[in-house]
């Protein structure tokens, strides 16, 4: 797997071709705002380097655990209580980035809760 894939979007975020919020960094991952959130606190957690999706990623225990890390990270930033974390994977679930993100939500009580009863 490549490092970076030219016509990715969170690549290019990466590389800061094209702007986002960020919220956190470091030296494996990057957490940035959703551009269309579902809940008052919307961040995407990424890998630097491109996975396709959290199978990909499950294959470098190394790269999974730093977006586990990012996610405790964005929680600590943030100062979360309570927060929901989602990876969709394929497109059938609602995947439309093929670089892998956490989804952290927050701010909305049982998210996960409201989507069963949507
Ligand atoms: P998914 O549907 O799980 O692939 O999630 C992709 C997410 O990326 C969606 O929630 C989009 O709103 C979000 N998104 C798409 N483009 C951008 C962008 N340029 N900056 C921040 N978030 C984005
Ligand atoms: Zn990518």
């Amino acid at each position: 797997m490549a490092d970076s894939v030219a016509d990715c979007l969170f690549c290019s975020i990466v590389a800061g071709r094209i702007p986002a919020d960020l919220v956190y960094q470091d030296a494996d991952v990057v957490a940035f705002n959703d551009i269309a959130p579902k809940a008052p606190v919307h961040v995407l957690v990424i890998p630097r380097r491109h996975f396709t999706d959290i199978r990909e990623l499950a294959k470098d225990p190394a790269a999974a655990a730093s977006v586990l890390a990012g996610i405790d990270a964005v929680a600590g930033e943030r100062g979360l209580e309570y927060f929901t974390t989602i990876f969709n994977t394929g497109a059938e679930s609602g995947q439309t980035v093929l670089h892998v993100h956490a989804h952290v939500l927050s701010g909305s009580g049982q998210f996960w809760a409201h989507a069963k009863s949507a």
